[in-house]
């Protein structure tokens, strides 16, 4: 019998480090699977289209939206970014654990459907150090720095909507955190009430 994978949500402020972070989980956990996310916005250098995102025009991502395509979805940055709902029962139930990477709007939409998830917060050791990863990647614009850095604070303060924080001081420090975290939810007594029944079943 295959158990079910655990949905794993990450968020945390733009430059704490989500991606680096769930790429090099991915790399240490074979079962763990990191969905793709659907965006508006343009595709920055080096980015693949279907690994790192699925780029959408406004009106192909409107008709997900209409058709109930999307588990989550959000406004952010004046783009649109959303989860894709079939590939994650999909995975969930192929015994994945899954791992989306999303802000807290969505993140908050996902906890409605699936309070049983795991949502951790990914925050930076410092201020300082989230503005020098920020300008560090190359990516932003001042106008998209400013916008990315001013709403920081607000987003901090979404923490207790959160199970767990992990500080990304260094990487390698902050996967292994979360591979702790995933391992003990993954024994969880709650995750374990089928098992117990067939095992008193004499299913195993
Ligand atoms: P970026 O443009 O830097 O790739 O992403 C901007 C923000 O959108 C990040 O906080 C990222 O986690 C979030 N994001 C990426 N994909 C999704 C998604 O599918 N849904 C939601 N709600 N946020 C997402």
């Amino acid at each position: 019998m295959v158990q079910r994978g655990l949905l794993i949500i990450v968020s945390g402020p733009s430059g704490a480090g989500k991606g680096t972070v769930c790429k090099r989980l991915a790399e240490l956990m074979p079962d763990l699977w990191i969905s793709v996310s659907c965006t508006t916005r343009s595709a920055r250098e080096g980015e693949i289209p279907g690994v790192t995102y699925f780029f959408k025009t406004h009106a192909e991502f409107e008709q997900m939206m209409k058709r109930g395509d999307l588990l989550e979805w959000a406004q952010v940055y004046s783009n649109y970014y959303g989860t894709p709902r079939g590939p994650i029962e999909e995975r969930l139930e192929q015994g994945y654990n899954v791992v989306l990477e999303i802000e807290m709007q969505g993140a908050a939409q996902v906890k409605q459907q699936f309070p049983q998830g795991v949502f951790i917060f990914l925050i930076p050791p410092s201020l300082d150090e989230l503005k020098r990863r920020l300008i560090g990647r190359g990516s932003e614009t001042q106008a998209t720095f400013n916008e990315r850095f001013g709403s920081v604070e607000q987003e901090l303060a979404r923490m207790s909507e959160y199970d767990y924080v992990v500080v990304n001081d260094t990487v390698e420090a902050a996967v292994e955190r979360m591979m702790a975290i995933i391992t003990a939810e993954a024994c969880s007594v709650p995750r374990h009430l089928d098992y117990y029944h067939n095992l008193m079943k004499g299913a195993y």
